[in-house]
Formats: C-alpha cells, sequence, structure tokens
C-alpha cells in the first residue's frame, strides 16, 4: 500500500459508515485479526484483509478504500462476525463501503455489469475455503487467545 498522509484523511468517514450500518459508532477494534483469520477470501486473495480495512475507515482513508477493488472481494459469510469480540459484522460494513462507492462515482455501471458475472464464481470459491476450514476445525492460520477464547465457548 502506498503511503497515506494524515492530511488527507477524511475524519468524517467513520462517522458516515456508522450512521449508514445503524451504529453510533464503528465499535473499537483491537486489532485481535480473527477477522483475518477466519476469512475464506484472505485464505485466496493476501491483500483482502477487514481489519486493516476497519482501520483504514477508522484513519478516514475514504478514497483509498472505495477506489479499492478489495471491498467488492467480501462475499458477505459473516464467519468474521462469529468470532469477532468487539461484535463488528464487516459484511454490513462492506456492504455499505459498496454502495458509497456506487453512489460516489468510484465505479460505474460497466463494472457492476461485470461483477454480475462473477459473483456466483466468488460465492462458490468462498464456501469451498469455508468448507475446507470447517473440516479443520474451523482452525486456520490464526492463533489469538480472544480468537480461541471465541470458537471454544461455541463448542
Ligand atoms: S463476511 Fe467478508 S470479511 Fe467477513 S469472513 Fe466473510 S468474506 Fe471475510
Ligand atoms: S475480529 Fe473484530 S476486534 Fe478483532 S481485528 Fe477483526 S474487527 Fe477488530
Amino acid at each position: 500500500m502506498k503511503p497515506f498522509s494524515l492530511d488527507k484523511a477524511n475524519p468524517e468517514f467513520k462517522n458516515d459508515v456508522a450512521v449508514k450500518i445503524g451504529l453510533e459508532e464503528i465499535k473499537p477494534c483491537y486489532t485481535c485479526g480473527s477477522c483475518s483469520g477466519i476469512c475464506p477470501v484472505r485464505e485466496v486473495i493476501e491483500d483482502f484483509d477487514p481489519r486493516r480495512m476497519i482501520h483504514m475507515i477508522v484513519l478516514g482513508m475514504k478514497k483509498e478504500l472505495l477506489s479499492s477493488d478489495l471491498i467488492w472481494f467480501c462475499c458477505l459469510c459473516n464467519s468474521c462476525y462469529a468470532v469477532c469480540p468487539q461484535g463488528i459484522r464487516f459484511s454490513r460494513i462492506a456492504k455499505e463501503l459498496q454502495h458509497m462507492a456506487v453512489h460516489e462515482g468510484y465505479v460505474d455501471e460497466t463494472f457492476l455489469k461485470g461483477l454480475e458475472t462473477i459473483n456466483s464464481s466468488l460465492q462458490d470459491l468462498c464456501r469451498r475455503t469455508l468448507f475446507h476450514k470447517v473440516k479443520q476445525g474451523f482452525w486456520g492460520m490464526h492463533t489469538m487467545p480472544c480468537w480461541k477464547k471465541n470458537t471454544e465457548s461455541k463448542e
């Protein structure tokens, strides 16, 4: 990622996203990485990192995020929500980022039509990767204690 100057930050971005998804604020993310550890898309697309994207929102990196391809890769499976100790539902955030990108002219109709054709493949990829994670006991590369606590408490 290119270096980012805070002079270019949009401090209202996190509030705009929070309002759109019906929260008073984006709850504090303490970078435990549980979301990134369980995310099936991240297994195959290394750049895709929900934890990093939440930080970009908090830092006000609106232009960088809304113009990034990455906001379109989330397959909305909610696996990250299941393990997030702060109850952050990234799928809703991803949806809102996509709406903002369309509404504010970061993508056009041609792009959206192109996405329709690959959407079912993305869902299929997501399903397959999650299936493998289930077979491994939901145990991916991530081993942070809070992730263990969340998964163990559900057993
Ligand atoms: S909802 Fe999106 S970010 Fe969360 S685990 Fe699924 S694909 Fe990854
Ligand atoms: S699981 Fe939740 S608290 Fe942990 S890094 Fe992801 S969003 Fe932040």
